[in-house]
């Protein structure tokens, strides 16, 4: 069917929940991706953090068929022989001891949420429930995810919303301390905000923020949803800062492409969920399960790619500065870590996404004015060449 035709029946039969560029994509390979009028873009969004190991990695579509062909789906009722092989691999490769797992990052939050909440009651003391959140932060759009988030523009329209959650300003550790009542069970951040437009903290924030949880006996809950699975260049961004949570929350890049989501937890603290306490049908599928297996045995596989993101991303950087250069006016800064780089426009990114998308590249817009490039972590120099070359070319047209 020609694309125009496809769009008015995505425009007809879908809820129009997305603003959506007026592409159909159908096939991708690597870096690359097509629409369905044959038209190939060079693909720097990557399904929002998603597709680390690129488009339709052979090894990830091998173990889908194999697993497709043995066994699909079956209850949690039952043991399952990837969601154990995977569970195992997250647990020798972080902090944790014990994982949950369900289908999104939403998801994995609520199950955080809830785990925190439960904890702290049996263990801590009942009057606890209250979870402080970060400004500017995002952490899903299911209810208490959506109240987590500490951006109104997400919650309008949905109140009232799920009560105990308190926002502070990110990267402002006296902020925390003020907030925490007799109420407060848990603090819970992105160790880089994502969404809320690349933003970095301090070195010796969450540390600071570790100590304060020690010191009141609250859980640090670190949502890596999309700072995850390599994205900042380590397996987990809580590297970078010298601390382990006690709560971590996973999705995006976990399946290499396929919706799965993850809760991992220390066993102290898992222990608060017994049968009945909390489930869901599909988490831990088998389908999904092993290809988020082959993934991480990919990702990690003798640190080759992981090594490939840490110097692509001083590649880019590097680039990015130079065009920085160039366009004093209208780019005010560049950021990042590993390859989840923000490069902040001085006005909105849209005219700017619009003019790659024509030129065959794709990029996002995070926070209004932050083009957000969270390309596969398989990225090659001579693909941050092209987006720099197409990316001089788009600020040129907006002179
Ligand atoms: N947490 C963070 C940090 C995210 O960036 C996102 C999505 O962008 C989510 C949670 C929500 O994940 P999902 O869309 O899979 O529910």
């Amino acid at each position: 069917m020609e694309m125009k035709k496809l769009i008015d029946e995505s425009n007809l039969y879908i809820m129009n929940t997305y603003k959506r560029f007026p592409i159909v994509l159908r096939k991708g390979r690597g870096m690359k991706v097509w629409s369905t009028d044959g038209k190939e873009y060079l693909d720097f969004v990557g399904g929002v953090a998603v597709n680390i190991l690129g488009h339709c990695h052979p090894k990830v579509v091998i173990a889908i068929q194999k697993q497709a062909q043995r066994l699909l789906h079956v209850s949690n009722y039952y043991h399952i022989g990837p969601q154990i092989r995977l569970a195992k691999l997250l647990v020798q490769h972080t902090f944790a001891d014990k994982v949950f797992f369900c289908n999104s990052g939403a998801e994995a939050n609520e199950a955080a949420i809830k785990l925190a909440r439960k904890y702290s009651k049996e263990n801590v003391n009942p009057d606890r429930f209250e979870i402080i959140t970060a400004e500017n932060s995002f952490h899903g759009r299911t209810l208490a995810a959506l109240t987590a988030t500490g951006q109104e523009k997400f919650q309008k329209g949905f109140e009232p919303l799920v009560p105990g959650f308190k926002h502070v300003p990110f990267n402002d550790v006296d902020a925390i301390g003020q907030a925490i009542t007799m109420n407060t069970c848990a603090i819970m951040l992105e160790p880089v905000q994502g969404e809320g437009g690349v933003k970095i903290p301090d070195p010796d924030y969450l540390k600071e923020v570790r100590k304060i949880c020690d010191e009141n006996s609250l859980l640090l809950i670190l949502d890596e949803v999309q700072t995850g699975m390599g994205r900042t260049g380590k397996f987990f961004a809580y590297e970078h800062f010298g601390i382990t949570p006690d709560i971590m929350t996973i999705a995006k890049g976990l399946g290499g492409g396929v919706p799965i989501g993850a809760m991992l937890a220390t066993d102290k603290v898992a222990l608060a969920f017994q049968p009945g306490t909390h489930a869901s049908t599909f988490g831990g599928n088998p389908l999904v399960c092993a290809a988020a297996v082959t993934t991480i045995e990919t990702l990690l596989e003798d640190g080759f790619i992981l090594d490939q993101c840490n110097r692509m991303s001083e590649y880019m950087k590097e680039r990015l500065i130079n065009l920085r250069e160039k366009f004093p006016h209208l780019i005010a800064d560049i950021r990042g870590l590993g390859l989840l780089i923000g490069m902040e426009l001085t006005r909105e990114c849209e005219p700017l996404v619009k003019a790659c998308l024509e030129m065959g590249v794709l990029v996002n817009c995070a926070a209004g004015n932050v083009l957000r490039f969270i390309p596969p972590l398989i990225v090659q120099k001579k693909d941050i060449d092209h987006l720099i070359n197409v990316l001089g070319k788009a600020l040129e047209g907006l002179k």
